[in-house]
């Protein structure tokens, strides 16, 4: 080891000194190190001596060169630098360096501000990150007023008090008033809230639950709606701090007057609807009912008629009694027909009975046996399912529509029967393979006294009107899928 060219106390004193101590020659070369600067070039003294600065620096070696020749015109310098040791690890340095202690001998001191660099950048870092944060804060706050602003619904802030913090643009038209005159407000002891019941929510969301309020109606004592009825539907949301405490309580307060008088409007016109069809269904049951006796009068006249005085008619009238009993008869069951429609539409309540599908069908069929019997009708029945409903009236459907597929069925009639779940409800079939109907005509037919083939076919046109009347007060529906020629299927529904 090389000792430096100092004289001896000196020596000593740079040996202990916790700062770097480098001193190089002309060439650059070191030719002493002290044991902190062998600390942090991180090295061995005897391996630092004879290298140059250009060993240690991430700087390119012109770089180097210039900096030196710059040193050695100026006779002193200082600066900071990155230093790369050895082993790989980036320092960073400060340096004050005098040149030509002695001619050709140079002397630099180092000091390792790695540390103090770090935390300055780490502070830098951190004032940008929170200016970036405000900046954030600001333009959630810009938009969170220019949204309060300009929403079309009224909106009032709360602090956890209860007294209003801010109102918006479209508060102020409502409710004729300005921010100004809520001093003094309170939400929390608002008299009109107390009367209607309302405290409750109000109280809940400042509790930090979110609310919706129901509708209620006010008379505004100014502003646009001044002395008018209005309704309003209000939903009060917490604003809540990291800590999850309410900080703030937004009320917003959307008028929905139009909507409400659509619904009371709407509701009227249902509520007359159902009351005009209950008339309708009275008064088709009172007349179908009073109906009968002059029309039994007038079949069982024009049958004496016929039989006392048959032989001394001629032939024409004849005729003639024959159509007045042929229409009487058509009457008569027209009449009944109705009688039974507007039976159901009388009674109001279903009565339901959990029932098995099968038995209802078998009674429906039992009903039917002589027309099964004289067109021979094959039918087939796949397994039906259990359900809950008026046991008659569901008789009376199977009978309509086996019936019907035994009329319109073919020759012999083919039908099948079936049941398949589907979600919440059943749905059930009638196919048969007859003379089917076409698609435009499939929601005609179950029109009062509709008939597709009134010449052919005796009947009333009434009977698929009982079938939508009966499965539709059991919240079902009831449709035809067929095509003319092809048979027809009829589907109905029935809750689970
Ligand atoms: P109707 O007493 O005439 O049978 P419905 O109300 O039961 O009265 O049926 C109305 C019309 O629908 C019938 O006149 C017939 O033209 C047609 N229709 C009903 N069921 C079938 C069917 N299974 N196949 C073909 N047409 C049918």
């Amino acid at each position: 080891m090389q000792s430096p060219p100092l004289g001896a106390d000196l020596e000593a004193a740079i040996e202990r000194l916790p700062d770097a101590v480098l001193i190089a020659d002309d060439e650059r070369k070191y030719i002493y190190a002290n044991p902190a600067a062998c600390r942090l070039l991180g090295i061995d003294r005897s391996q630092l001596i004879g290298r140059t600065l250009g060993d240690f620096t991430v700087l390119e070696d012109d770089a180097v060169s210039g900096a030196w020749r710059a040193f050695l015109l100026s006779g002193v310098q200082t600066g900071s630098f990155r230093l790369r040791r050895p082993d790989g690890v980036v320092r960073d340095a400060e340096f004050s360096a005098v040149a030509n202690i002695r001619p050709g001998i140079h002397i630099s001191f180092l000091r390792d501000v790695t540390e103090q660099k770090r935390a300055v950048e780490a502070l830098a870092e951190s004032e940008r990150l929170a200016k970036e944060a405000e900046a954030a804060l600001c333009l959630s706050e810009r938009r969170y007023r220019s949204v309060m602003e300009q929403s079309p619904l009224s909106m009032q802030v709360f602090a956890p008090t209860g007294e209003t913090l801010s109102v918006n643009r479209a508060w102020c038209s409502l409710w004729g008033a300005d921010a100004g005159q809520l001093r003094g407000y309170n939400i929390l002891q608002d008299q009109q809230l107390i009367d209607r019941g309302l405290m409750v929510y109000v109280q809940r969301a400042f509790a930090g639950e979110t609310q919706e309020l129901p509708p209620v109606s006010y008379r505004p004592p100014s502003g646009i709606y001044q002395g008018q009825e209005i309704w309003v539907r209000a939903v009060m949301y917490p604003i809540k701090d990291d800590a999850g405490r309410v900080c703030e309580v937004v009320l917003i307060h959307e008028n929905i007057t139009e909507i409400e008088r659509q619904q009371t409007e709407r509701a009227a016109q249902a509520d007359e609807l159902a009351r005009s069809n209950a008339e309708l269904q009275r008064f088709a049951y009172v007349a179908s009912h009073d109906l009968k006796e002059p029309m039994r009068n007038v079949t069982i006249f024009a049958q004496l008629l016929d039989r006392r005085y048959r032989t001394k008619l001629d032939s024409d009238a004849i005729s003639y009694i024959d159509e007045i009993i042929r229409s009487a008869k058509r009457m008569s069951e027209m009449i009944a027909g109705l009688l039974e429609y507007s039976r159901i539409g009388l009674q109001r309540d279903l009565v339901l009975k959990e029932v098995d599908m099968r038995d209802l069908l078998s009674h429906a069929l039992e009903n039917l046996k002589l027309s099964i019997a004289q067109t021979g009708a094959a039918i087939d029945i796949g397994p039906l399912p259990r359900i809950s409903c008026a046991p008659l009236e569901i008789v009376q459907l199977w009978q309509n529509l086996v019936g019907n597929a035994i009329k319109y069925g073919g020759d012999p009639p083919s039908i099948d029967i079936s049941a398949e779940a589907d979600h919440a409800e059943w749905i059930f079939a009638v196919r048969d393979q007859g003379i089917g109907i076409a698609p435009h005509l499939h929601q005609k037919i179950f029109e009062l006294f509709k008939r597709l083939h009134a010449r052919d076919y005796p009947g009333t046109g009434l009977g698929l009107t009982i079938c939508k009347a009966i499965v539709e007060r059991h919240h079902g529906r009831i449709w035809v899928e067929s095509e003319e020629g092809k048979g027809a299927t009829f589907r109905f529904t029935l809750p689970k």
